[in-house]
């Protein structure tokens, strides 16, 4: 199903042009208008899918296997040292669209720092604590 108001369902269907770099019956991978680095990709499911709790269990499967394939050839292609798959939900996480994507960021020796944070800390009650309220909702 897709959603006639959706930029990325748009993109995904082919109705919008876009630099892609790799499509099939579920996905396609495109390049980024806004990149956080040289290559920086989006996997998108052709299928609207507002975010991570509500995708399909079976699109779900086949995100992290493409993620991987997406991000080695980055790797052969680009000569970056890693990358990062990074996955936005909610207004309060950095999700600005709300079409289920996964970022695939290439990482550049010496390159800037992101997708970091300083780590915090938190006593042992505190932690136990959190997971309990965590695990009363599962
Ligand atoms: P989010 O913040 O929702 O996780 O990521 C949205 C991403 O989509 C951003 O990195 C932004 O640069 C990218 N983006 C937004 N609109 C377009 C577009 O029309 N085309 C492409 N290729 N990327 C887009
Ligand atoms: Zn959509």
């Amino acid at each position: 199903m897709t959603d006639d108001n959706c930029i990325f369902c748009k993109i995904a269907g082919g109705v919008i042009p876009s630099t892609t770099l790799y499509e099939d019956e579920d996905f396609r991978v495109i390049l980024d208008l806004g990149p956080a680095s040289r290559g920086h990709a989006l996997i998108l499911p052709k299928q609207h899918f507002a975010d991570v709790c509500a995708l399909d269990g079976d699109i779900a499967a086949k995100v992290l296997p493409l993620g991987a394939k997406i991000g080695s050839a980055m790797k052969k292609s680009l000569g970056c040292a890693g990358f990062n798959l990074v996955q936005n939900n909610g207004e309060a996480a950095g999700q600005t669209v709300f079409h289920f994507h996964m970022h695939v960021i290439p990482r550049y020796e010496g390159g800037p720092a992101m997708v970091s944070w300083t780590p915090g800390k938190a006593s042992p009650e505190e932690l136990a604590e959190v997971a309990d309220k965590i695990k009363g909702c599962l």
